[in-house]
């Protein structure tokens, strides 16, 4: 949707981009400063996609190319294993870039990993472990999958649990927008209400395995870390937000998913990220304790000499905020822009 705001923000990133201002900014507040981005999908089309993805989850493939160019052009690209490595060392980062994913989605391998290949760009890829190569859906897409329904109203509408949330929900203007509202909504809900509002849904269309696979396998991922351009992290075993289970559970989780990825890979896991960038001291202790050696959140900011290895910050990347090289290049100076 067009508004002033939209027109607002394009000319000021046009202009700030053309006429070399942004260059200028970005030389000198990058002199010691150094970006993680952090990215979950990037989609060839919208249109082939079963569930429902929400705007903060993607970007198109057209729009991770043109990243990649303005990347290149105007940062030193680095895995970030190796950014990890300079903080601790005390090494310089100025202009440095490192590229993250999370969640391990099947469009990684399929979109974005020959792309990386095109331009030699390293990325990290954190994953939720035991969903790795599973046809199983993460809860949010799970949920969408059952709102899609043509014929959902008519047959989950009388559910109590249904009516709750239907009741929570502001009046929706479009589909779209009733299924974003009702992802972040549910988002509020303990997990205990979650659970029931999905179980009752799975006995309501008797859910089924027959959506495609929308995480990458094992076999996928050895071939992008063979090619030396792709790199893994942990992001729990279940996608677990850990704040909000047991400190038994939540070591379970961190402990398991760097054995899985070690044990698939062959390889020392030396990065992790929280799932929805939920951390406390506690947690952030117990990951260094499983030997990991650095941390990502989703908290927006850049990255100094300074910086928290244990709760590293990233810039949020999606299209609706990087759908043009000027509109990227002014979400990487101006952050939240
Ligand atoms: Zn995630």
């Amino acid at each position: 949707m067009i508004t002033a705001q939209y027109i607002i923000k394009s000319l000021f990133s046009a202009i700030g981009y053309q006429t070399g201002l942004f260059h200028l900014i970005q030389k000198g507040f990058y002199a010691e400063k150094a970006v993680v981005l952090m990215y979950h999908r990037v989609l060839s089309s919208l249109d082939d996609e079963k569930v429902f993805v929400q705007p903060g989850m993607y970007v198109t493939e057209n729009t991770f190319r043109q990243h990649m160019e303005v990347l290149k052009a105007n940062f030193r690209i680095l895995p970030l294993s190796e950014l990890v490595f300079r903080l601790r060392n005390g090494r310089e980062i100025g202009g440095c870039c490192a590229i993250t994913f999370d969640d391990g989605w099947l469009d990684n391998y399929l979109y974005a990993y020959p792309i990386l290949k095109e331009f030699q760009v390293p990325a990290t890829i954190f994953l939720a472990s035991s969903l790795i190569g599973s046809n199983k859906l993460f809860w949010p897409e799970e949920l969408s999958y059952y709102l899609k329904q043509s014929d959902f109203r008519i047959k989950a509408g009388n559910g109590k649990i249904v009516i709750r949330l239907l009741k929570q929900l502001p009046e929706p203007k479009t589909e779209d927008q009733f299924l974003d509202q009702s992802i972040m909504q549910v988002k509020k809900w303990p997990l205990s209400e979650r659970q029931e509002l999905l179980d009752c849904l799975r006995v309501v269309f008797q859910r089924s395995t027959d959506h495609h696979r929308m995480l990458i396998n094992w076999k996928e991922a050895q071939t992008m870390l063979k090619s030396g351009m792709v790199d893994f992290g942990a992001h729990t075993a279940n996608h677990v937000i850990l704040d909000q289970v047991s400190a038994g559970v939540a070591q379970q989780e961190i402990q398991k998913s760097r054995d899985e990825i070690g044990h698939h890979l062959g390889i020392d896991v030396e990065l992790f990220s929280y799932p929805n960038g939920n951390f406390s001291p506690d947690l952030k202790q117990m990951v260094r304790k499983n030997r990991f050696k650095g941390a990502v959140t989703t908290q927006a900011a850049w990255v100094s000499k300074d910086t928290d290895l244990f709760a590293i910050p990233r810039i949020g990347i999606h299209e609706d905020v990087s759908f043009s090289k000027q509109r990227f290049f002014s979400r990487l100076i101006l952050k939240r822009f």
